[in-house]
């Protein structure tokens, strides 16, 4: 469903991405763990297209983009693929990123709106069920600002999955909610998984890193380190830098 291969990446002449490949199969969950500045959110942005790679080659649902790094300043020649591409991902970022000033209902419903042509009824209505999911119906005509963090993460979680993704991209998920609130939204995902949606999750919390994945990645610098199944990555560790990095969270 999701394969990068050879992904590069340079802010002003420093590498942040250097020669990163991955694939994720259809219903699968990847983990992606290491320390701050290894390059996991750039590799999210990339992989998701708000940033361009240099070079390298993703493929997601069929759709490739490739950059030969001839042409530094480019972007993807095939504008068409980018936008292709962006109708079968959801994004979920750290710091929830809702309209401020849109009610909860509108956050979700909007996108489906604007984007898939939905009507408004229509829109409305799938919204409300995803709040009910989400355990959020009672907040529907709420606004963000009234909404604790943890909920806000789900009415963000919500609005991803308006769209109708095949594949979600999670960057920290709960690293701006307090302890009692990273649980709820780590049952979220969880849920999700179980109900096989193909998910990509870069998170700080390693006890559910190792729980809810398939595949987990270790980054550093700019690299793959170490990657297999949490087996593989927890208890059979290969990399030294591994062990120093998982060490820490004993
Ligand atoms: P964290 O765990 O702290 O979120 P990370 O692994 O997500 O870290 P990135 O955000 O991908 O790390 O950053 C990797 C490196 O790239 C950092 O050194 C950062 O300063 C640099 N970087 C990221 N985005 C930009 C940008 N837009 N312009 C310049 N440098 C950037
Ligand atoms: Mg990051």
């Amino acid at each position: 469903l999701l394969t990068a291969r050879n992904l590069y990446k340079s802010f002003d002449g420093t590498g942040v991405l250097k020669g990163i490949s991955l694939d994720v199969d259809k219903g699968e969950v990847l983990t992606v763990i290491g320390p701050s500045g290894s390059g996991k959110s750039t590799l999210l942005r990339c992989m998701t297209q708000l940033e361009a790679v240099d070079r390298g080659e993703i493929s997601v649902c069929g759709e490739t983009l490739v950059k030969t790094g001839e042409n530094q300043s480019a972007v993807y020649s095939d504008r068409a693929a980018c936008r292709r591409i962006a109708l079968h991902i959801g994004l979920v970022f750290q710091n929830f990123n809702l309209f401020p000033h849109f009610s909860v209902l509108r956050n979700i419903a909007e996108a489906p709106m604007h984007v898939l042509g939905k009507k408004k009824a229509e829109a409305e209505a799938s919204a409300m069920e995803l709040l009910k999911k989400m355990e959020l119906s009672d907040k529907a005509d709420f606004y963000p600002c009234q909404l604790s963090g943890g909920q806000q993460q789900r009415v963000s979680i919500a609005r991803a999955l308006a769209m109708n993704p095949d594949l979600l991209f999670f960057d920290e998920p709960t690293s701006a909610l307090d302890p009692e609130l990273t649980g709820e939204i780590l049952k979220v995902i969880r849920d999700l998984a179980a109900e096989h949606m193909t998910m990509v999750v870069v998170t700080h919390e390693m006890a559910f890193a190792r729980d809810v994945a398939d595949q987990v990645v270790f980054m550093a610098d700019g690299v793959i380190v170490e990657q297999g199944t949490p087996e593989q990555v927890f208890a059979n560790t290969q990399s030294e830098r591994t062990k120093a990095f998982l060490s820490r969270f004993n």
